[in-house]
């Protein structure tokens, strides 16, 4: 299987936010310069790995990469908690693929046992996939991802087969892939277990297990379906825990996991050398929202954008309203099926769709370099979505632009991602659409009222954004803001002939979406009561596992 997600791997670091190491990570700070390091042979790699690295353009080791690979090799556990774009699947991958090479060597050198000529006589043996190494990956998108990595990074080895069990995809089709016995499985958690409780895998000759974005996989209410599959494989394994952030969440989830793990932090550190202008405006109301967005998607030095919106009916709704505003517009979430979600993202990797209206768990990893802006239509829920969010622009190495649409009542949602990111974010108003209302007194954003903000506003064609106060806001907020009702499964939206119906309909398995974890719950988004944002359901077919 194919990811869609192939831009250059250079590309691909170039764009990283910008990662710092911690203080006891080694000193080397920018990934892709030129090796005054550890290389990759030092680490440990063979050289027909490390020769597949270089031809797929990687010169030196990330600093997650440094201290994940030597560890893995050596059989430690590892607990990494290290963000999207610093290089973590190859962290996990490489020691993996150069233990397979490992063992091949050591195969090659063996005599062949003689073939039993009756071995294959008679019965036809139940296929069943019998993987050394697992993955598990919160999406469908990541799970490819890592599948293209696993095969990129081990091109040169004999035999190294990779599938990915994922929803969405035929379940004869993964029947066939999983009858070749593959060496390395990527699935996301809800697929898998219906392919161990029909007896088509056995997890029991696993030698490593690996969890990408567990804190991702957690969030998402897969947590039985993890100690599931953890029950199925030996105590024996190795087992690598990636997570963007180390919560108390995930520590009760590794005390039970991991052996004496090694832990390896890689901070990413956004404010210091951020290629990223970030903005936040003001707004009144939803009508007020729309009215700013489809201004700034005219803007000059827009390209192509990403618009992130709570909720997937949000995501059709809005994609749809741009689409006949006249924008080449597309939604990707959750609930498209997969062949209509690959077909998206081609479209706007060929830049048929200039904007894109998605969800988080749906846009994580895209990593397209035409991507000059993302917009936050609704402020994401959790902090760290906000630097996975606009890390979608600002790829190879260029400048991004994020610009996220503050309704007064997500101001606890802002204050999390300021002191997340440790910085405020400058307050931006383009004239014409000035908020009515003063955001409240000591609000957030140290640049509020900074003609222009950080420069951000200037390329939207506006006025170079003037400044925000002294502007007479009116009194009140009219626009009834979180008032929308759900617009549910609404049809069409997608423009590039490949079409999708709304709603839940890659589910069908396990009686929902069942990889996509949001089982039935807006699991996509909705922010809670806590922020005093309408929360817009979307409901689903299940009720949500866990009480979100
Ligand atoms: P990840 O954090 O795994 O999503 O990786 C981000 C991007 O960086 C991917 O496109 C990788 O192919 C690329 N990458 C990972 N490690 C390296 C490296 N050492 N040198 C160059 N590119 C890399």
């Amino acid at each position: 299987m194919t990811s869609s997600f192939t831009a250059s791997p250079l590309d691909n670091l170039a764009a990283n936010i910008g990662i710092t190491p911690s203080a006891d990570t080694p000193a080397t700070d920018a990934p892709a310069d030129k090796p005054a390091g550890p290389t990759f042979e030092s680490l440990g790699l063979s050289a027909d790995i490390v020769s597949a690295l270089t031809a797929a353009g990687y010169e030196s080791p990330t600093p997650v990469q440094q201290r994940a690979i030597p560890a893995a090799l050596a059989g430690r556990d590892l607990l990494v908690s290290s963000p999207t774009g610093s290089g973590k699947t190859a962290a996990f991958m490489l020691p993996a693929i150069e233990k397979f090479a490992q063992l091949q060597k050591l195969e090659a050198q063996q005599p062949r046992a003689p073939r039993d000529p009756n071995a294959a006589r008679g019965r036809r043996p139940q296929p069943i996939a019998r993987p050394k190494l697992l993955v598990l990956t919160p999406t469908r998108e990541l799970a490819m991802q890592v599948s293209t990595a696993a095969t990129t990074y081990g091109k040169h080895l004999r035999r190294l087969r990779t599938v990915s069990i994922l929803g969405g995809v035929a379940y004869g089709q993964q029947l066939m892939l999983l009858a070749k016995n593959p060496e390395i499985l990527v699935a996301t958690p809800g697929r898998l277990i219906d392919h161990l409780e029909r007896g088509r895998i056995d997890l029991s000759e696993l030698n490593m297990l690996v969890l990408d974005e567990a804190d991702r996989m957690l969030d998402m209410g897969f947590i039985e379906d993890i100690e599931t599959i953890v029950d199925a494989t030996p105590a024996s394994r190795q087992t690598l825990l990636f997570s963007a952030t180390i919560d108390s969440k995930i520590t009760s989830l590794t005390g039970r996991l991991l052996k004496d793990p090694e832990r390896i932090e890689i901070v990413q550190k956004l404010e210091a050398k951020s290629n990223i202008a970030q903005t936040v405006h003001y707004v009144d109301d939803r009508d007020h929202k729309d009215r700013l967005l489809d201004h700034l998607l005219r803007g000059e030095g827009l390209d192509q954008a990403i618009v992130f919106t709570a909720t997937k009916s949000d995501a059709d709704l809005i994609a749809n309203r741009l689409a006949d505003a006249g924008f080449e517009s597309a939604a990707l979430h959750g609930d498209l099926p997969q062949g209509a979600r690959n077909r998206t993202i081609r479209a706007l990797r060929e830049r048929r769709v200039r904007v894109l209206v998605a969800t988080d768990v749906a846009a994580r990893g895209i990593d397209i370099p035409g991507i000059t802006h993302v917009f936050n239509y609704d402020l994401p829920k959790f902090a760290e979505d906000y630097v996975h969010r606009i890390g979608r622009t600002g790829r190879a190495g260029r400048s991004g632009t994020a610009v996220s649409l503050v309704h007064y009542a997500e101001m606890g949602a802002l204050k999390r991602i300021e002191r997340f990111v440790r910085a405020p974010l400058p307050v931006n108003v383009v004239a014409g659409f000035e908020p009515r209302k003063a955001p409240p007194k000591g609000g957030f954003g140290g640049g509020r009222g900074r003609p222009g903000g950080n420069g951000g506003g200037r390329r939207f064609g506006g006025n170079g954004g003037g400044s925000s106060s002294g502007r007479g806001y009116g009194p009140g907020n009219a626009g009834g803001y979180g008032n929308k009702s759900n617009a549910g499964s609404r049809e069409g939206g997608y423009r590039d002939g490949g079409g999708y119906r709304g709603g839940n309909s890659d589910g069908g398995y396990r009686g929902g979406n069942s990889d996509g974890g949001y089982r039935g719950g807006n699991r996509e988004g909705g922010y809670g009561s806590r922020d005093g944002y309408s929360a817009r359901r979307n409901d689903g077919p299940r009720a949500p596992r866990r009480g979100s």
